[in-house]
């Protein structure tokens, strides 16, 4: 058995691995690559699709998902196989790209500028809904030569590492791991001994501080912005850090530990994920299921309300706190949550509380830093408002946590990371005498 990674080597992005055993195929994920990287798309996937016998995806993030339907086009005519939340999340994942990259050739196209090709369309997302598969967790599949099992990850509903048997030889493939220790979703399983291991390695640099400290840290910023009659705004990604901050604020409030004010939720594809998670609630930990199972919904606080229409978002801007605001984008390069924010970063009342990665140069990252002003829609604006980071709500596995998951796994391969975190992990592995490297694009490695 071999492996040879297309994506997500020394980058964080385009997660893409090709699994061989003799003249059997299989490729693991097939996501997009995002942010400066994403004219990377459009390049050859640098094996060919027509020649893959099955696809199986560990979860639904976009960065494991997003070149499905241009693998379709290329000539891939196999079935995709993956758990059945990452199945229903896919196409409001995809919907949303396909919107997005739409939006980018309408802009380049008004500004008078070269467009790139259409990469992708409607009909490949159709032809991708036709051939996909859901499979359970936790079961052995046959694939050819291949045997196949998914197993938790704890990093969204129905998120899985692959587990791969074949002669004698054992692979594993982490997919995105989660975060131990938070309450919504299971904790990630731990791998048994394999003859490779190709792990992520996204915050391989860093442990993240205790979940309980990231907890308490928000009940005060809340407590404070909101006892002043202020307004908080958090910028997040649709999948999962939305819902999980709305755990924590119906949580906190059942506690009586903040106020019960408005919260607001303006992205429709948050709420669109929302309505998913009642249909799949056996992937949530014990806790979320038992609050289902009283009628309850664990994500839902009590002046719970969303938005539908441009205009539903647009009378926010009229309301007085104290209230909530959680919108799009999370990274802030986009969305909704600008027009909030060019309203609401004046008032020295109001807070903004980021909870997720912000790139470097991005509007995200001059909060953080303290910026007096920033530039939104062409206009400047003054910043009163205070910004915290929660780094805590991240939903991958700090440094400790891939140590930990990573046992006396022997051989280890290093992908989904930035190169010089990737290589703190590594030499981390080292000091405890395991074999670790950074996998290179289009580079087979034996298992
Ligand atoms: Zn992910």
């Amino acid at each position: 058995m071999r492996v040879t990674p297309y994506g997500a080597a020394q980058t964080v992005t385009g997660s893409c691995h090709l699994l061989e055993e003799g003249e059997y195929k299989l490729l693991l994920d097939c996501g997009a690559y995002q942010g400066a990287e994403d004219d990377r798309n459009a390049e050859p996937f640098g094996f060919e699709p027509g020649a893959i016998d099955a696809v199986v995806i560990s979860h639904a993030h976009n960065d494991h998902i997003g070149r499905l339907p241009l693998l379709l086009r290329r000539g891939y005519r196999g079935r995709v196989y993956l758990s059945e939340p990452t199945a229903k999340f896919l196409p409001v994942i995809l919907e949303d790209s396909l919107r997005l990259m739409r939006e980018e050739l309408e802009r380049l196209e008004r500004k008078g500028k070269p467009t790139p090709p259409v990469l992708w369309d409607e009909q490949d997302l159709s032809e991708l809904y036709r051939r996909l598969e859901p499979v359970p967790l936790y079961q052995d599949l046959a694939f050819g030569p291949l045997t196949v099992r998914l197993r938790g990850a704890g990093h969204l509903p129905g998120s899985a590492f692959i587990d791969v048997r074949a002669q004698g030889k054992h692979f594993i493939f982490s997919g995105d791991l989660g975060h131990r220790r938070k309450e919504v979703l299971p904790d990630p399983d731990y791998p048994t001994a394999a003859d490779l291991v190709l792990c992520e390695g996204t915050y391989g640099d860093r442990p993240h501080r205790p979940f309980a400290d990231t907890i308490r840290e928000f009940s005060e910023i809340l407590n404070t912005h909101l006892g002043q009659g202020g307004k908080v705004f958090i910028p997040s990604f649709a999948l999962e850090r939305t819902q999980e901050v709305l755990f924590y604020l119906r949580e906190l409030e059942s506690q009586k530990a903040i106020p019960s004010v408005p919260v607001y939720v303006d992205s429709p594809m948050a709420e669109q994920i929302s309505e998913i998670y009642p249909g799949v609630k056996s992937y949530f930990s014990t806790e979320v299921q038992a609050l289902f199972n009283q009628g309850l919904d664990p994500f839902r606080p009590g002046q719970y309300s969303h938005t539908r229409s441009v205009e539903d978002s647009k009378a926010l801007n009229r309301l007085n706190g104290p209230l909530i605001i959680i919108a799009g984008s999370g990274m802030l390069s986009g969305g909704r949550i600008l027009h909030h924010l060019a309203l609401g970063l004046p008032g020295a009342q109001n807070a903004v509380v980021i909870t997720g990665y912000q790139p470097r140069g991005g509007l995200g990252q001059l909060l953080i830093e303290g910026a007096e002003s920033l530039r939104i829609f062409g206009e400047t604006v003054p910043v009163r408002a205070k910004t915290y980071t929660l780094g805590g709500f991240s939903g991958h596995a700090g440094q400790d946590e891939l140590l930990d998951w990573l046992g006396g796994e022997r051989r280890i391969a290093l992908v989904h990371g930035e190169p010089d975190k990737l290589q703190i992990l590594q030499q981390e592995l080292s000091k405890r005498g395991q074999t670790a490297w950074l996998a290179e694009w289009g580079k087979a490695i034996e298992v």
